[in-house]
């Protein structure tokens, strides 16, 4: 991972650890729970449960957060990222109940199948588990209400925010977007054809964030292109696990049926 600009401290001086910190051995592979009928309600390995892992010796969380309309193989990309660098040594997946910014879209999936096909995209990944908040939690979804809840929750643990550079990139125009920086440092994952705005954004929060590039290979993949491929007809999608795959035709989401 590298910092905003060449001056690395001026963007990571409170986090020398992550540059310090060997790749971590998960602490152990957890997934969110799901099941044939999908209802998936919280389990036992729910980041939000009292059981839940995030406080069984996490000392640095990533938290992210999406629509995951499905998820794909670029989000399996850029958690894999932050785990084997060290920034975190566990990932939340938090799919959105209501996301704010695609409000007004009445093509969204339910949360309910967000929810679901994150759970099995998180089911091939080592220390990673997907959290209900956000679904179950009504009204919009922001993530400073998710933060804060962490916060409570995991008062021990580092929060590290994981965004995609597009999502970063609009970081400043969010909901309560100070808090958001005050509670958590950011881990930003590289989308193709970012890198300007990227680093206009890293001048913009100097001084009021903490920000870091991940190092990873950006991968041209998106929900939303996926989804066109599969309204499309296309089967067997380079980058989207098999098992979200076959919850999709199952449940006829994105034209499949
Ligand atoms: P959509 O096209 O519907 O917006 P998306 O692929 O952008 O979907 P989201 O659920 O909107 O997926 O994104 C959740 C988070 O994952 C965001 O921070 C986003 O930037 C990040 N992300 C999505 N795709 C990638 C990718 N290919 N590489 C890195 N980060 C990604
Ligand atoms: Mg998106």
């Amino acid at each position: 991972m590298r910092s905003a600009t060449s001056n690395s401290s001026r963007y990571s001086s409170n986090l020398s650890w992550i540059t310090d910190t060997p790749f971590p051995a998960p602490i152990f592979a957890s997934h969110g729970e799901t099941g044939s009928n999908t209802s998936l309600r919280p389990g036992k390995n729910d980041a939000d449960s009292p059981s839940g892992h995030a406080d069984a010796g996490c000392r640095r969380l990533g938290v992210f957060g999406g629509t995951f309309d499905p998820p794909h193989a670029g989000h399996i990309a850029a958690v894999t990222a932050v785990l084997q660098q060290g920034v975190c040594d566990q990932v939340v997946f938090v799919p959105a109940g209501t996301p704010w910014q695609k409000a007004g879209r009445d093509d969204l999936s339910s949360p309910d199948d967000r929810y679901a096909m994150t759970v099995l995209l998180a089911r091939e990944l080592s220390a990673c588990t997907v959290s209900r908040v956000e679904i179950d939690r009504p009204g919009p979804s922001y993530t400073a209400d998710t933060l804060v809840l962490f916060r409570e929750r995991f008062p021990d643990t580092e929060l590290l925010l994981i965004l995609g550079a597009d999502a970063a990139i609009g970081l400043p125009t969010w909901h309560r977007a100070e808090e958001v920086l005050a509670l958590a440092q950011l881990a930003v994952v590289p989308r193709p054809d970012s890198g300007t705005e990227l680093l206009e954004l890293a001048e913009r929060l100097e001084g009021k964030a903490s920000l870091f590039f991940v190092d990873m290979e950006p991968v041209d993949l998106s929900s939303t292109g996926v989804r066109c491929r599969l309204g499309r007809g296309e089967r067997g999608l380079a980058g989207l696990p098999v098992p979200v795959e076959e919850y999709i035709r199952k449940r006829g989401l994105y034209g499949t049926r």
